[in-house]
């Protein structure tokens, strides 16, 4: 049964809390226009108060009715997102507290790009990031030199590219110091070994310098800071850089095969390139840590810089949480052997799962206490991926995933906020440019940080103002993880019934255990043992939990998503695992047929809260496995009378 607590959180599938939410809207509509005329009440009107009545107003007033009315009735089409018969993408209800900052805020419309237009929600910005910072376990106290820093980007994309740029110049840095060769500051002996600098050391060459800067006079100070800018692969692009130290080559990336695919697109814009990114083998749907260590053997022996090794917490398509622990024991153990890169940890969809594992005190839950509450979640590696998140170099994460914001709410973290320095850009029109001690002075310069300019304090004031009233701990947001893991748990007790019941007629399985909140589910009708047959099937049934555009929205009883299982993905192993227990002949995978080298599947998001039993005897999951049933059956008949 859903716990009380979510009652007042969203508006809810019906529309339940629409009268706080008027409530709210109105009141702080009246509160904003109240705000306007107090800036100068001695200021008159300036749109005549008969305006209203001239022909032209209300001309203009017929048009913009006309065309709302179109609008809303044409997002009539829209897919119902609220509703728990939406099991499809990451996306689920919104927030009450974050819909309303949103909408309080709009009208003030103020630009995180800098404290001169946003004097208010850049703060909250900062402070989101501190929030966030938090609940994966960084430092999050700004009076620390080491502590975090993280800001908002437009969705898990950018912050991952924010990723790439970032361990760029940390990797970068070294090798322009080296080149520069200021007085005083030790410096590794050769390009490769300054190209292979941990975090730590880059993040404390980075301090040595601004030491450095600082014992010198004015002028000297900027013939310094004009010498190494000229070093720096941010001044000489990667072409004139790796000219510049033909020791080096341009770094690789390592993301599991199951990564999204913001990370092609992240290789492309950074102008690394598509082919430095490297795919590591999955065993289980997570990284497989042996393979990696032979890749970055290979790079050693071959000395090819690795730029950083990604991580995903909560794949896009599988749900899945590679083993973060591992990948972090990892880059000390290289580091140690001279082949130093970053760890970063894409989390844009599984991040907000750490509110689980978080004590209000910031400690870390124990295994066991989690165990209490669920059948089999968290497994031990999962509770220690995610004890190992505060290692990371950095994190992305969506608030608007499930973190219930309204798009477009991504986020960027750092470990340590002193890296950030190697990012800033210059622009005098806007930016002071001195380097405050005071960490909201000199973050509130954000435009000199981050990939976008001008940027929504709205979405700010949302992810802000949401963290407050639930703040990322077990007691409070966990609330909303916990009803959708217990409704994962609630699901696969009835995909096994559901499997029981279909005997004879389907297989059914789960081709994995899931790590988190999202299943895949593998369908076969009985007896059939071709793998492009089975992928017919399934695409056929997915149209039936697809969105329509030709069809009313009611002619869909539940909306679902698809994906597909690929034996490059899978490995072997898996991937005759997988075939057998679905009755598969293997010499029809990959025959030469249009759809048959991979296993097409169903994919389930349940993160909306009221997937369960809400009190009213109605269980969306059971409703969802009959509606399944009988669209399956359906279409076995209608093969069988073909
Ligand atoms: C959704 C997702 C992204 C991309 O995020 P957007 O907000 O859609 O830009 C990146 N990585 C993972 C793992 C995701 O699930």
């Amino acid at each position: 049964m859903t716990s009380p607590s979510i009652h007042p959180c969203f508006l809810g599938p019906y529309g339940e809390n629409d009268a706080l939410l008027e409530k709210l809207v109105v009141e702080f509509l009246r509160d904003h226009v109240y705000w306007r005329r107090n800036v100068h009440p001695e200021d008159p009107p300036a749109i005549p108060t008969g305006a209203a009545g001239e022909p032209a107003f209300r001309d203009f007033e017929a048009r913009m009715r006309r065309e709302l009315h179109a609008l809303s009735a044409s997002l009539k089409r829209s897919v119902p997102f609220h509703s728990p018969r939406y099991i499809g993408h990451m996306v689920s209800d919104l927030l009450l507290p974050g819909l309303a900052a949103q909408f309080l805020t709009l009208p003030y419309n103020p630009n995180n790009v800098s404290i001169d237009a946003a004097p208010v929600t850049i703060d909250m910005e900062l402070k989101a990031g501190l929030q966030l910072a938090r609940m994966f376990g960084y430092v999050d106290d700004p009076a620390r030199p080491d502590c975090a820093f993280g800001h908002l980007t437009s969705g898990g994309t950018l912050a991952n590219f924010q990723a790439l740029r970032l361990a760029l110049a940390c990797k970068a840095f070294p090798v322009a110091l080296r080149a520069s060769a200021p007085p005083g500051i030790v410096l590794p002996d050769d390009d490769w070994s300054a190209f292979n600098l941990d975090s730590k050391s880059v993040v404390a060459l980075v301090d040595q310098w601004n030491a450095f800067l600082a014992s010198c006079p004015p002028r000297e100070r900027r013939q310094w800071r004009a010498r190494l800018a000229g070093h720096r692969l941010e001044s000489l692009g990667l072409a004139g850089f790796l000219a510049a130290h033909p020791d080096l080559r341009s770094p690789r990336v390592f993301a599991p095969v199951t990564a999204h695919y913001s990370w092609s697109k992240g290789m492309k814009l950074t102008g690394l390139g598509r082919a430095q990114l490297q795919l590591v083998p999955e065993r289980g749907m997570r990284t497989d840590t042996d393979a990696l260590e032979e890749m970055l053997a290979r790079c050693q022996r071959e000395r090819e810089p690795v730029l950083m090794v990604v991580g995903v917490m909560g794949s896009t398509e599988f749900g899945t949480i590679d083993p973060l622990h591992e990948l972090v024991d990892a880059r000390e153990r290289w580091a140690g052997h001279g082949l130093g890169f970053a760890v970063h940890v894409d989390a844009a969809w599984g991040g907000y799962l750490t509110t689980l594992f978080r004590q209000p005190d910031g400690g870390l839950r124990p295994l066991q206490d989690m165990r209490e509450e669920f059948r089999d979640f968290p497994a031990p590696e999962v509770h220690a991926a995610v004890a190992a998140l505060g290692r990371a170099d950095s994190i992305t994460v969506d608030p608007h995933k499930l973190g219930y914001i309204p798009y477009g709410a991504g986020a960027f973290l750092c470990r340590d906020q002193r890296a950030m320095q190697l990012l800033a850009e210059d622009a005098d029109y806007v930016f002071s440019t001195d380097q405050s001690p005071d960490y909201f002075q000199r973050f509130r310069q954000l435009g000199r940080y981050i990939p976008e300019g001008s940027k929504p304090g709205a979405a700010a004031a949302a992810v802000y103002v949401t963290h407050k009233v639930l703040p990322l701990d077990h007691e409070n947001f966990g609330a909303l993880p916990r009803e959708s893991i217990v409704a994962t748990e609630a699901f696969r007790t009835a995909a096994t019934r559901f499997s029981a019941r279909m005997q004879g007629r389907l297989v059914c399985k789960l081709p994995f255990e899931p790590d988190s909140n999202l299943v895949c589910l593998a369908l076969n009708p009985a007896g059939n043992t071709d793998v492009a047959t089975m992928n017919r099937f399934v695409r056929a049934l997915h149209r039936s939990l697809s969105y329509d555009p030709g069809q009313p929205v009611q002619s869909r009883e539940f909306f679902g998503s698809m994906t597909t299982l690929q034996p490059e993905v899978m490995g072997a192993e898996e991937t005759t695992r997988a075939l057998e227990a679905l009755g598969l002949d293997p010499a029809t995978l990959d025959a030469g047929g249009e759809d048959d080298d991979r296993l097409v599947i169903l994919r389930h998001t349940l993160m909306n809260p009221f997937l369960l039993d809400t009190g009213n005897g109605i269980s969306y999951l059971e409703m969802y496995f009959d509606y399944l049933e009988r669209q399956a059956m359906a279409l076995i008949e209608k093969a069988a009378a073909a």
